[in-house]
């Protein structure tokens, strides 16, 4: 009997207890006082309209003094007991340090059942009063000696339910004002900083990725700033003036998909996954007008429409890197890293998991992450393109060079000729040419063996690079017959130049087998354009026929061509022509 009476108190005693602590209270006493971690409790209205007198009847849910509901609990009640067990009145401050984001926020402070002070704030008006520091709202009351007050906080939200709340003395208050946002303004700077150099690196290469990466940064940044009350801490705005703002959630993963689109040049070699994208664009495109009608409503969806536009991203990324793309490994690392974080917000906006920093600023680090990867990719997808330009070039020049001595060919010549030839013309000046051909060259193949023959070639080529002038334009015509245009030179400087090459190559020197030396001459024909009709094939024939005589009076000189003769079929096709 004594043992059941026994159990029976013990039992009581614990549902008193426990009945006791369904009311969580906050416990003062005279030392220093910074609450930052409590207990309180929360009751949701979801008709909106409940009023201090009726809520305060009402049964309340527990959570912690920060805290995330989601966003069915647009507005929500707190509830919070405070007991100074001390024998001296404390003079206190509440802080909402997360106010700057709310519609409107009331403070009902209650003693002995009674209301004994109210503040009712609405965002759009806050200029009016004086209770809002850069986006905390800061409320002050006293705590009278050994006894209770209750205080119930009314938060009505634009979309998501997220609130704290802290109870600090004066010494806590101006210190937790202090130093606020310094972390974000760090961030938003970084992506600013990114901006710009997304901007040059547009000016310098017209990549229309560049664009769209930096408005991205700029949707990102502008999202940041707002949301972890940046905007509101420098610039004392709030409500309704800025909350349309919350768009660049949308814009941000448009922006995201239209660089993916672009980088990745999915229209021309990806197009089921371009698709994939158009059409997650197409859904975002029609929230973000949505929005512009009602923002609250259309941000409704928006962790739901992320959580989407990362399964779509990564199942995109994946499957490019798996038709193996370059720079797809890389997007996906970093995307990983927003996909991460933001995973973790969203469900901290949900309600799902209790706030952190991490969780509460999860799409802040998730965007930062993301951006100096993609920064990278950007930086990694203009090595590539420059690689590829680089071996274009080397193809370019393969095409209108000769692989033996490196000279120009016929067809590069004849094209680079006749450009030189029109810049002469414009700018008044002579052109020579020469053509130029090795003496007897079938014997030095026949007594020393064709290897010996292509050596021989190769140090004429040096030879002719080195005799003539940088502007002069060297080719090999075939065998071992060579063209030199002469920009800038009438028949008498390009004489000098033929005698000065027939001096040097005569001086030639090349060693065959053991102890064997080759030499060779070089004859040479000469012709100055006629600048006023004639063509680079006329002025070749010309140089060619005193090639060919200065061959049969004996060879190793050098002979000018006879005058252009203008005939009666080139008088008419320039007639024709003119
Ligand atoms: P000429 O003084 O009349 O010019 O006498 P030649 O022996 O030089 O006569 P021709 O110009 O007809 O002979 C050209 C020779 O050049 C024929 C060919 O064997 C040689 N040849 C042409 N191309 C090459 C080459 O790429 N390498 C080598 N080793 N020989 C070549
Ligand atoms: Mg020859
Ligand atoms: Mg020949």
């Amino acid at each position: 009997m004594d043992l059941h009476r026994q159990l029976l108190f013990v039992l009581l005693l614990q549902l008193v207890t426990a009945l006791a602590w369904a009311e969580p209270r906050v416990s003062v006493d005279q030392s220093q006082i910074n609450l930052t971690e409590f207990r309180i409790g929360y009751h949701i209205d979801p008709s909106r309209t409940l009023t201090f007198e009726e809520v305060r009847t009402l049964p309340f849910n527990e959570t912690g003094n920060r805290t995330s509901l989601g966003t069915d609990a647009r507005v929500a009640w707190y509830k919070l007991i405070l007991d100074n067990t001390s024998d001296v009145d404390q003079q206190l401050f509440v802080h909402l340090p997360h106010a700057y984001h709310l519609r409107s926020v009331d403070i009902y402070e209650e003693r002995d059942g009674a209301l004994v002070r109210s503040e009712l704030l609405d965002l759009d008006q806050i200029a009016d009063t004086d209770v809002m520091y850069r986006g905390t709202v800061v409320y002050p009351f006293t705590l009278p000696a050994e006894q209770s007050t209750t205080l119930y906080l009314r938060s009505f939200s634009y979309s998501h339910q997220w609130f704290a709340v802290e109870i600090l003395d004066e010494y806590a208050s101006r210190h937790g004002l202090v130093s606020i946002n310094t972390d974000i303004a760090l961030m938003v700077g970084m992506l600013l900083a990114l901006v710009f150099y997304n901007g040059l690196l547009y000016f310098a290469t017209s990549k229309k990725e560049n664009i769209f990466y930096s408005l991205y940064l700029i949707s990102g940044l502008v999202w940041i700033a707002l949301s972890y009350g940046l905007i509101a801490s420098v610039f004392d705005v709030y409500g309704d003036t800025i909350f349309k703002l919350n768009m660049s959630l949308f814009t941000m993963p448009i922006f995201l998909l239209l660089f993916m689109m672009a980088i990745f040049e999915t229209k021309s070699y990806y197009p089921t996954e371009h698709r994939f994208l158009q059409g997650l664009i197409a859904l975002l495109s029609g929230t973000l007008i949505w929005g512009f009608f009602d923002i609250s409503a259309a941000l409704k969806p928006a962790s739901s429409l992320a959580a989407m536009m990362m399964v779509v991203t990564l199942s995109v990324g994946v499957s490019l890197h798996r038709k193996g793309h370059p720079l797809v490994k890389y997007f996906l690392l970093g995307h990983s890293f927003f996909v991460l974080f933001n995973g973790i917000a969203v469900l901290f906006y949900k309600g799902l998991i209790p706030p952190s920093y991490l969780s509460s600023h999860g799409v802040g680090i998730g965007i930062v992450l993301e951006a100096l990867t993609l920064a990278f990719v950007i930086s990694h997808r203009i090595k590539l393109l420059e690689d590829i330009r680089a071996s274009q070039e080397e193809l370019k020049k393969q095409a209108a060079t000769d692989p033996l001595t490196r000279l120009y060919n016929r067809r590069f010549f004849f094209a680079e000729a006749n450009y030189l030839l029109e810049l002469a013309k414009g700018a008044d000046t002579p052109v020579s040419v020469m053509i130029l051909d090795i003496d007897h060259f079938k014997r030095v193949n026949d007594d020393y063996g064709h290897g010996c023959g292509d050596q021989v070639l190769t140090k004429l080529a040096q030879t002719l690079k080195e005799q003539s002038r940088s502007e002069d334009l060297i080719a090999r015509f075939g065998g071992e017959e060579f063209v030199i245009l002469l920009p800038g030179a009438d028949l008498l400087e390009a004489s000098r130049c033929a005698e000065r090459i027939r001096i040097a190559v005569q001086a030639l020197k090349m060693t065959a087998g053991v102890n064997e030396t080759v030499q060779i001459t070089v004859s040479l024909g000469i012709a100055e354009f006629d600048m006023e009709q004639e063509s680079v094939e006329s002025a070749l024939t010309r140089a060619d026929q005193a090639l060919y005589h200065a061959k049969n009076d004996g060879r190793n000189r050098i002979y000018h061509a006879e005058p252009a003769v203008i005939t009666t079929a080139d008088l008419l096709a320039e007639g024709k022509s003119g």
